[in-house]
């Protein structure tokens, strides 16, 4: 299977690694659209919202663990970020391997464009 966040996690592309850990990676988006653009990723690959089953649920939620620790880390969590998560076209997912964005360091916009 051709995914470039599988090879980022994996190391064999490059990619600003933040933190890393025995089921989850994050790093610097390539294009950030805020001062802090950090993706949150899992190991393990699932391509959408729509294929994480019941059996991933502590998986997911490790994810948000991992954003608490890099907001925190990165020092917007008290002025606060967003976390989100693009499903299909509607969204705007371009790679389909899930990924949370943690984006802050600047006011946020509501709603969404
Ligand atoms: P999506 O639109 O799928 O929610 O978000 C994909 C994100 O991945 C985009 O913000 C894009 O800039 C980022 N991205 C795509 N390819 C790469 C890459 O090769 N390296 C890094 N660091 N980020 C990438
Ligand atoms: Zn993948």
């Amino acid at each position: 299977m051709n995914c470039i966040f599988c090879d980022i996690a994996e190391e064999k592309v490059p990619a600003e690694i933040i933190y890393r850990d025995e089921h989850a990676v994050a790093f610097e988006d390539i294009n950030p659209k805020a001062p802090v653009h950090v993706l949150v990723i899992p190991r393990k690959h699932i391509s959408t919202v729509l294929d994480i089953n019941e059996n991933e649920n502590q998986l997911v939620g490790h994810l948000f663990q991992v954003a608490n620790v890099i907001a925190r880390k990165k020092g917007i969590d008290e002025k606060g970020f967003r976390l989100v998560c693009n499903c299909n076209r509607d969204a705007g997912q371009t790679v389909f391997h899930i990924h949370l964005h943690l984006l802050g360091g600047r006011l946020m916009h509501w709603p969404p464009g």
